[in-house]
């Protein structure tokens, strides 16, 4: 069965690339499988998709928040019917398990119900003027096109995380999903549009980073910038975006820790390592990729895992009884085993995995052994770099101070995780790990939408996305003074007179 062909959604048109280029889209799970063919786009239909987002703007900023919460609010409605299919087209894109996907799609859902509320929520500030006969206040007004560029590991997730709260605040936007995983994007976009998203409000541009994403950050007419997506890349976004002075938000990588003291639940922080590190098979920007273990639960921590991690099942997804998938491309899963090789030679205890997997079920994707190293050296570069695949890094500590100091001791600081008993020990974990996100007693990914989300240092730029971070980011303060004196009253220098 040849493959389906997707295009660009314009001012409502579905729409071939202006240079006619498209690309395939593969299974990482299969290879021989084409999930579908993609509008290879360049500057171009950049342009054309901004222009179509700037017309729309004149309108949709004047259709009231509670309505434009709506239909953000079907959206929600028709993603929960759509749920399982939308989900095993992610499977078949992305290769997360099926439960994950359903997982992802359902984090949309949520989004669009949440954000949907803060149509009626838009809450602004009122104060008394320093002048008599004379209101003030401050208003949230909308920003204008928004520019989104987002990765592959939640490819329906996160897009819904930037165009909700854009469109309730009132902008319109231009959306540029990963390479690897557009149909997403698309199909979230589907239903905004059959919600009754008027033509131009969203639009949808796939292809790659330089020919497409980077044009999205130049373009004069875009007024803010969300970005999700590595450091590497995110930096390069940043400085684009601050030369024409537009607010742009990064989102990026994580060395995440899951630190466990010697009074932990081992049962419980075992299950939640199993859960951080090899979920999505370790793609989660929150995964947790350092096991840092205090000495006297070391070497039985340890061996729990590595018994627990080599029963996992690995295969295609899309198999409700699998554990872990594939890794997304090719390009990951050399990744993974260049850091293996680098753990090995830093001279870091390989006791699990460390291989690409082989045979009749793997030959065809990308699959990858869950992989566990012992005796890491917080200064090692398996401990230090993010790897975004399924190999953790058990990391020794003596106690509570230096499992903090080797928490805190890396670039990143997104997420971040404590197992123990000891109430005075979580508090002081959750005042002292310099990170955006800390857990007690739960592994290192699991954010609920409503609450911000983002990190500190390499890992954001200081907004967040989710909760009311995302309202402050897609809007702007408008401060408004309305003078009912009738006469001429100078802030300041009237006071006193
Ligand atoms: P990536 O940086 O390679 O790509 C992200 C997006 O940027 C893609 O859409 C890509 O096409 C685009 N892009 C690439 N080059 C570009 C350029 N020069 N200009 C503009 N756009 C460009 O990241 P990825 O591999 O898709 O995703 C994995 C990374 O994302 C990991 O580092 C992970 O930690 C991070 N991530 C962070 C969060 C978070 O919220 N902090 C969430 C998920 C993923």
């Amino acid at each position: 069965m040849s493959a389906k062909t997707y295009k660009n959604l314009i001012d409502g048109a579905w729409i071939e690339s202006r240079s006619g280029q498209s690309y395939e889209n593969l299974n990482p799970a299969d290879t021989r499988d084409v999930v579908g063919i993609f509008q290879r786009s360049d500057q171009r239909d950049i342009a054309d998709a901004v222009a179509a987002a700037a017309r729309a703007f004149d309108r949709w900023r004047l259709v009231p928040a509670p309505r434009r919460a709506e239909i953000i609010y079907r959206a929600g409605e028709l993603l929960l019917e759509r749920k399982e299919e939308y989900a095993r087209q992610m499977t078949q894109e992305m290769g997360k398990v099926l439960n994950e996907a359903r997982g992802d799609v359902q984090e949309s859902v949520d989004t669009a119900y949440y954000m949907a509320g803060e149509g009626r929520r838009q809450f602004g500030v009122t104060v008394p003027s320093e002048l008599p006969n004379k209101f003030a206040m401050a208003v949230r007004m909308p920003i204008g096109v928004c520019g989104m560029i987002s990765p592959w590991n939640f490819p329906m997730a996160i897009p819904s995380w930037k165009l909700f709260p854009a469109l309730v605040c009132g902008n319109t936007c231009v959306i540029k999903p990963a390479e690897d995983t557009p149909l997403s994007t698309i199909n979230l976009v589907k239903a905004l549009m059959d919600a009754g998203l008027p033509k131009g409000v969203v639009n949808v541009v796939t292809g790659f980073g330089p020919e497409a994403g980077a044009p999205l950050v130049e373009q004069t007419n875009v007024r803010a910038v969300s970005f999700t997506g590595s450091s590497e890349v995110g930096r390069i976004v940043g400085e684009v975006a601050a030369r024409s002075f537009k607010p742009c938000s990064l989102e990026m990588g994580g060395k995440n820790a899951i630190i466990i003291l010697d009074d932990a639940n081992l049962d419980l922080a075992l299950e939640g390592v199993l859960w951080g590190a090899f979920g999505t098979t370790g793609q989660r920007c929150t995964a947790a990729s350092r096991v840092i273990v205090q000495r006297g639960v070391y070497r039985q921590f340890a061996d729990k895992l590595i018994y627990r991690a080599q029963k996992l099942k690995v295969g295609n997804g899309i198999d409700e009884t699998v554990d872990m998938g594939p890794q997304v491309n090719q390009a990951q899963v050399e990744t993974a085993q260049k850091y293996v090789d680098i753990g090995k030679n830093e001279g870091a205890k390989l006791e699990l995995g460390g291989h690409r997997l082989k045979g009749p079920a793997y030959d065809n994707g990308w699959f990858f052994e869950p992989t566990v190293f012992t005796d890491v050296d917080p200064q090692m570069r398996i401990a230090q770099e993010e790897i975004f695949g399924p190999v953790t890094a058990l990391i020794p500590c003596n106690d509570f101070d230096h499992a903090i100091e080797i928490a805190n001791g890396v670039a990143y600081g997104l997420s971040s995780s404590v197992y123990t008993r000891d109430v005075n020990k979580a508090f002081k974990a959750m005042r002292d790990i310099y990170a955006g996100i800390t857990y007690i007693n739960a592994p290192t990914i699991g954010a609920e939408v409503h609450l911000p989300f983002g990190g500190t240092k390499a890992t954001g730029n200081g907004h967040r996305e989710g909760g009311l971070g995302a309202i402050d980011f897609y809007s702007q303060w408008k401060s408004i003074y309305v003078d009912f004196s009738d006469r001429l009253q100078r802030a300041q220098i009237d006071m006193g007179e």
